[in-house]
């Protein structure tokens, strides 16, 4: 069993990458998006993010040890919901208000730090598949097999705005591919952990690719990796 760390820009499909190698193999998913995602819900429901954008960081850095997040394997979905201080959150964390407000939470080197320790926990037996941002290059820099996922900005508004219109959220392609960029900007530019590729990664643009052609593809690559650990 190897520890698989896949990366790459916002909207890309990497959790749907991971979460069908995860079922396929029979490893653990873990989705660290979603736990900066819940993070930025709990600062918006507690009021520390105002109208502006602007994060009380002082009351959330006091909050941080009360933020506990988990995951639990939904056998209707066959994949796992992200809960919140044992609340289900994986709808709730997913629509364009926390996406506007996640990536300057993301900034935050004590959010970070307390996600890191928390991931490194989660995914200290191997047979994990994670995916983020700073997975191959911060939270196991030793993975046994990294992935750098991209894809053009538009395809991968055009995406979230399929994912979200399929669940009913009324949403504008505009304003998503705005926040396909700016999160691109905030992730890549910022000073702690920033968005880059490990030198090791493999890097895979999935731009013009089904979701079929993506998963064959990392499936031979995932095998040539197990059998080169044992
Ligand atoms: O993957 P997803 O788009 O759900 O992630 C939401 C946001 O969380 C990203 O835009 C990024 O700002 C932040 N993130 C991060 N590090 C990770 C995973 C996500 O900074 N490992």
């Amino acid at each position: 069993m190897i520890t698989i760390a896949i990366d790459g820009h916002s909207s890309c499909g990497k959790s749907t990458m991971a979460k069908n190698l995860a079922k396929e193999l029979g490893y653990i998913y873990i989705d660290t998006g979603a736990m900066y995602r819940s993070v930025t819900y709990y600062a918006m429901q507690n009021g520390m993010i105002d109208a502006e954008g602007k994060i009380d960081t002082e009351r959330l850095q006091a909050a941080m040890h009360d933020i506990k997040i988990s995951f639990k394997f939904n056998p209707e979905t066959g994949r796992p919901d992200t809960y919140l201080n044992g609340e289900r959150v994986e709808d709730r964390i997913r629509t364009m208000d926390v996406s506007s407000n996640v990536s300057p939470i993301a900034t935050l080197g004590f959010v970070r730090e307390a996600m890191v320790a928390q991931q490194r926990e989660m995914g200290k037996s191997k047979g994990v598949i994670l995916d983020g941002r700073d997975i191959g290059t911060v939270v196991f820099p030793d993975a046994e097999l990294k992935i750098f996922v991209t894809a053009s900005a538009e395809i991968r508004a055009q995406r979230r705005y399929d994912e979200l219109t399929a669940k009913g959220e009324q949403c504008n392609y505009e304003d998503i591919l705005k926040n396909v960029k700016e999160r691109d900007y905030i992730d890549s530019h910022r000073e702690i952990s920033p968005l880059t590729q490990a030198e090791d990664a493999i890097v895979l643009d999935n731009s013009n690719m089904t979701i079929n052609e993506q998963q064959e593809w990392l499936l031979k690559l995932t095998k040539e990796a197990v059998s080169a650990s044992e």
